[in-house]
C-alpha cells in the first residue's frame, strides 16, 4: 500500500466485496458521499470486533490501516470472530486531504494535511450526520466484544502509545501490550508517559488508560467519544485507540507538549528540524496497526 492509495480506497473496498466481505452504505456524508460499513468473517462467530477509522480525517493511517486489515481478513479470516469496519468515518474531509496528496508523498506533506474536524470528540452528539449513522450501525450489533478507533498522532512524536479504556479486561490489555512490544522496532520507543497529558495512568509501556465519563454527564455541551459510546452500550473486553506517529524523535522523550509542538511547526514550515528524527514507513505503521487489531481479536476469541 502507498499513501496515495488514499485516493482509491472505495475501489479497494469494492474489491473485498468480491472476496466475500459484506459492504453496505449505512448513510451519506454531509456532501452526499457514501458512508460504508463492511462486515467480514463468519456471521455465526460468537465474538464481534468493531473498528472505526478516520474520525479525524487528517490522520490518514487510520483509513489505510482499516482497508489493509480488511484485505487481509478476506484472505485469512478468524473463525471465532466477525469484524465490523467503518474505514472512512468522514468521507468529505478525507476526500479533501486525498486530493492534496502529491504523487511522491513526503513527511512534510503528511504533516501539512489540514482538513480535520472532530467527529471523535462529538461522536455522541448529532453535530455530524456521519456520527449518527455510525452510532445506529454499531447499535444493531447484539454484542461488541472489542472496539478500536484508529487514529494517528499525526506528528513527529517522542514515541508510540495507545489509549485503552478503563472498562477493558486487564488480562486482554496485558496480552495485546506484550504482543505489541515484540513487534515494534527498536527505534520506536513505547512511551512511559502520555505527552498530551490526557492520561495519567500507565498500564504498560505505550498503553495509557482513559477513564470513561459517566453516561449521565454526556450531552450536547459535554459530548463523548466513540470509545465512551461503545463502552456504555456493551460490555466489551477491550476498548482502545491507536495514536500512531509519522516519525519518532528520541530527543523529545522528556520534552513538554509545547516543545513537541515547536519541533512539528518548524518541520511543517521548513522541512527541517534540529532534532534527529526517524520516519516510520507506511509499511511499518500498517504492520503495527495490524498487530494491534489481530492481537485484540485473538484475545476476545480466546475468552
Ligand atoms: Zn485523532
Amino acid at each position: 500500500m502507498e499513501w496515495t492509495d488514499l485516493k482509491r480506497l472505495d475501489s479497494f473496498i469494492q474489491k473485498t466485496e468480491v472476496l466475500g466481505a459484506r459492504v453496505e452504505e449505512i448513510g451519506v456524508s454531509g456532501e452526499g458521499r457514501s458512508l460504508y460499513a463492511i462486515t467480514v468473517g463468519n456471521k455465526q462467530a460468537a465474538r464481534t470486533v468493531v473498528i472505526v477509522a478516520g474520525c479525524h480525517a487528517d490522520e490518514i493511517i487510520g483509513p489505510l490501516a482499516a482497508v489493509s486489515i480488511l484485505q487481509s481478513l478476506v484472505q485469512k479470516p478468524f473463525s471465532a470472530v466477525k469484524f465490523g469496519i467503518i474505514p472512512v468515518a468522514d468521507p468529505d474531509f478525507l476526500h479533501r486531504n486525498a486530493n492534496e496528496l502529491p504523487t511522491n508523498v513526503t513527511l512534510r506533506d503528511l504533516l501539512n494535511l489540514k482538513h480535520q474536524r472532530d467527529l471523535e470528540g462529538h461522536f455522541t452528539t448529532d453535530t455530524y450526520p456521519e456520527c449518527i449513522a455510525i452510532r445506529q450501525w454499531i447499535q444493531q450489533f447484539g454484542q461488541v466484544d472489542a472496539y478500536l478507533s484508529l487514529h494517528s498522532a499525526h506528528l513527529i512524536a517522542p514515541g508510540l502509545f495507545f489509549y485503552v479504556d478503563s472498562v477493558s479486561d486487564p488480562l486482554c490489555v496485558n496480552q495485546v501490550a506484550s504482543r505489541i512490544t515484540t513487534v515494534v522496532p527498536d527505534y520506536i520507543s513505547l512511551l512511559s508517559r502520555d505527552p498530551t497529558g490526557l492520561s495519567q495512568t500507565v498500564l504498560f509501556p505505550g498503553f495509557f488508560e482513559l477513564a470513561i465519563p459517566d453516561v449521565k454527564e454526556l450531552n450536547q455541551k459535554n459530548p463523548g467519544s466513540s470509545l465512551a459510546f461503545v463502552a456504555h452500550h456493551f460490555q466489551p473486553q477491550f476498548v482502545g485507540a491507536s495514536e500512531m506517529p509519522l516519525a519518532v524523535c528520541p530527543t523529545l522523550s522528556n520534552a513538554s507538549l509545547s516543545e513537541i509542538d515547536r519541533c512539528n511547526r518548524e518541520f511543517k514550515q521548513t522541512g527541517h528540524t534540529n532534532h534527529p528524527l526517524q520516519e516510520i514507513s507506511l509499511n511499518t505503521q500498517l504492520s503495527i496497526m495490524q498487530t494491534l487489531i489481530r492481537s485484540v481479536a485473538q484475545c476476545v476469541a480466546a475468552a
